[in-house]
This record gives C-alpha cells, structure tokens and sequence, in this order.
C-alpha cells in the first residue's frame, strides 16, 4: 500500500468539482485517510513547490494557489501514487486525455484541478506539509471486493 498527498486546488472550490473528483477517487477503491479545507499562505505555497519557487511561471502559480481555499487529502491503496497521477491526466488541461480529471474538466495548464505528489520521496514529504500523524485515519475498507 502507498499513501500519496491530493491537493483541491482552488478552481475545484470554486468550480464546484470538489464532489465530482473525490467521487472519482471513491469509485476507483481507494481510501481517503484524511481530508480538510484550508487556506494555503504564501510560506506554504513555497514550501509545497519547492522545485517551482524560480521558475518564470512561479508567481502565477502562487498566486492562483492562495486565491480560494484549497482540500488537502491523503489518499491510500496498491500503487496509490502512480494509479492517481494517472487519473489527473497530463499536466496541461490542454494535453490530458480524456477520462482523466484534468482531460475532462481542465483546459488550462495553470488551473488544472488537482494535485497530486509524484513519487514516494515527494509523497512523504508533502503528506507531512498538511497533516500530522495523528490527523490520518487509515481504516480497512468494509467493501474490498471491487478491489480485488
Ligand atoms: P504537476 O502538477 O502535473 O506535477 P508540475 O509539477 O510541472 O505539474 O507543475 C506544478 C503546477 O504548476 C501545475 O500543476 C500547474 O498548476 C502549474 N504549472 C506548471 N507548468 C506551468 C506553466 N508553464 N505555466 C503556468 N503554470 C504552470
Ligand atoms: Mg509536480
């Protein structure tokens, strides 16, 4: 099992897809271990996108990141981390596919949705950006056998 962090971003909220998307994760059998609505600041923001703080397209990004509050999840299941970047689609709302959340409801390559970390090392790191320990819930799903 790998946990991985999933990020609302603010056109979600804003865009009402909150439900639609966690809908998606529900569905596909993966377990949502902790979720909660915040408001990222600026510190955080950087912190977050660490590898993005110089990058020409920053500033944007940081911008849109803190403009609406945002739903911090920790998702949990077989290769959680790859099988849901996958159901993100491309980065680019442009360029993902359809069926994926991005290729179905994003057009742009800056409000794209949802986040999601890219690897363990990234995984680990960001689940502890927005969640304790003690804040994660990990529970065994009564209803498996979809998952099989
Ligand atoms: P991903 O979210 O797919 O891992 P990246 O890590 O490359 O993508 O970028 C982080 C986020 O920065 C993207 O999800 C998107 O919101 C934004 N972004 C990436 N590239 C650009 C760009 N060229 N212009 C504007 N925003 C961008
Ligand atoms: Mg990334």
């Amino acid at each position: 099992m790998q946990r991985t962090l999933v990020l609302l971003k603010p056109d979600a909220v804003q865009r009402r897809l909150m439900g639609e998307i966690i809908s998606r994760f529900e569905k596909k059998g993966l377990n949502i271990i902790a979720m909660k609505m915040l408001q990222v600041t600026p510190t955080l923001a950087k912190e977050h996108y660490a590898e993005h703080v110089e990058k020409p397209f920053y500033p944007g990004l940081e911008s849109f990141i803190i403009s609406a509050p945002i739903v911090a999840m920790a998702i949990e299941g077989l290769e959680a981390i790859r099988v849901v970047r996958e159901m993100l689609g491309a980065t680019n709302g442009l360029n993902a596919a359809a069926g994926t959340i991005r290729g179905d409801f994003s057009s742009s390559r800056q409000m794209n949705l949802v986040h999601a970390s890219d690897g363990e090392e990234a995984a680990a790191r960001e689940l502890a950006l927005y969640f304790n320990e003690d804040e994660i819930c990990a529970y065994n799903p009564v209803l498996t056998s979809f998952m099989r």
